[in-house]
Parts: structure tokens; C-alpha cells; sequence
């Protein structure tokens, strides 16, 4: 993957004002501080006085990276139903780090979405130490670079390890249990859904919880 940056525009040596040749005729680079067209910077007016300023944009950094999916299955025990695959996933990658100076600079990320990928490896080692294994196979899947751009999805959408056909939902994992009273306060004992009205889940949820009342 490659990273670009965007180049912060400048404008070349002294920026000025450069007279329109009159007539239309080409002025020269270093009339113009150097714009870097070929067709000459004094050839095109700029206001209804025309003047006009060159301004070099540099071309966008591009930083080849390495970025990690990282991906573990337990497949499914109904024969008829281990080519369905249920994704659950979760990103470990936050922004990086703010600022200089004193203090932290690190978006720690303990929430957003260190709690979903310690949440993913639980189920994950949950549902599979359960002597009855789930009858679907399930794909538990580690994002990186999710939190600004959704690349580690985007990539797993493009490059899929199971046939999207056959994948029949993801269960993103975001900011479990929060605890810290910031934003909007604590989330212990409740569950938020995205995108409920694509999905009975939300029902299924609630009536097991209802059901399991007793034991929580
Ligand atoms: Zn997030």
C-alpha cells in the first residue's frame, strides 16, 4: 500500500505580480519565479488587469507501507453449513500520534478499538474451546489502517480469503464497554448497533439477553 501525503502548495522565489506581455507574447521562467510551464508563465492572464501569480504544487509524497490483516477460522460443524462464513471483526490500528511537547502525544486507542480486538480474541477463544462449535464457519479478522480510510476492510473486500458469496454477514466490534465518562458518558451494560435495520440481529440479541437475565 502506499501512502500519500498531499505537498503543501509554495510559490517559487519572491512571489510578484508579473505583467501580461501585451499582445499575448510568452514572458520567461524567470519572469515568473519559474512555474514550470512549458508554455511560458507570461502566457496567460490572470484578473481583468492582467497580472496573475505562478504558484508551484508539488507532487504528493508517496510512502510505500506494510500494513497487516491478520485473520483466524474456526470452521463450522453442520457440513451442510461450514462454506457460510460469518466475519466478526474489529480494527488494532489507531491515529498515531498528535502534537509535540509535553504530555502524551499517542492516541492510546483503548477504546476505539483496542476493546474490540481484546473483545475479538475472547470470542475467538471462547467459541472455540465449546466442545459444540458453532454450525457456520466464523472468520475473525484483525483490521489495520481502519480508523482513518477503512483500507484494512477495503483490502479484505478486494482480496477476500473466503468467497464474499458465501459470507453472509460481519459483526464489527467497535468500543466495548466504554468506562470513561468523556463524550457521551459510559456504555458499561449496553449495546449500540449500526446499521440494526439491515439485520434482525438486534432482536436476537435482546431476546438472548432477556433469556440469560437471570444468570447476568
Ligand atoms: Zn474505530
Amino acid at each position: 500500500m502506499v501512502l500519500l501525503r498531499p505537498a503543501v502548495p509554495r510559490a517559487l522565489g519572491t512571489p510578484r505580480l508579473q505583467e501580461r506581455v501585451p499582445g499575448g507574447g510568452r514572458g520567461t521562467d524567470a519572469d515568473a519565479g519559474g512555474c514550470g510551464d512549458p508554455r511560458g508563465c507570461g502566457s496567460r492572464a490572470g484578473g481583468a488587469d492582467g497580472r496573475h501569480v505562478s504558484v508551484h504544487v508539488p507532487a504528493p509524497t508517496a510512502t510505500p507501507v506494510k500494513l497487516r490483516n491478520v485473520a483466524g477460522v474456526l470452521r463450522g460443524s453442520d457440513p451442510a453449513l461450514q462454506d457460510r462464513f460469518v466475519v466478526l471483526t474489529a480494527h488494532y490500528d489507531h491515529l498515531g500520534v498528535r502534537g509535540q511537547g509535553e504530555g502524551d502525544h499517542i492516541y492510546n486507542g483503548a477504546n476505539d478499538d483496542a476493546s474490540g480486538t481484546a473483545s475479538l480474541m475472547e470470542i475467538a477463544g471462547t467459541l472455540g474451546g465449546l466442545a459444540a462449535r458453532p454450525r457456520r464457519s466464523i472468520l475473525f479478522l484483525a483490521l489495520f489502517g481502519e480508523e482513518l480510510g477503512d483500507l484494512g476492510s477495503q483490502y479484505y473486500a478486494r482480496h477476500p480469503i473466503f468467497p464474499l458469496a458465501k459470507t453472509i454477514a460481519d459483526i464489527n466490534l467497535e468500543q466495548l464497554g466504554r468506562t470513561d465518562e468523556s463524550g457521551d458518558g459510559e456504555k458499561l451494560g449496553q449495546f449500540n448497533l449500526t446499521g440494526f435495520d439491515f439485520t434482525n440481529l438486534a432482536a436476537i440479541f435482546v431476546s438472548t439477553r432477556s433469556r440469560r437475565a437471570s444468570k447476568w
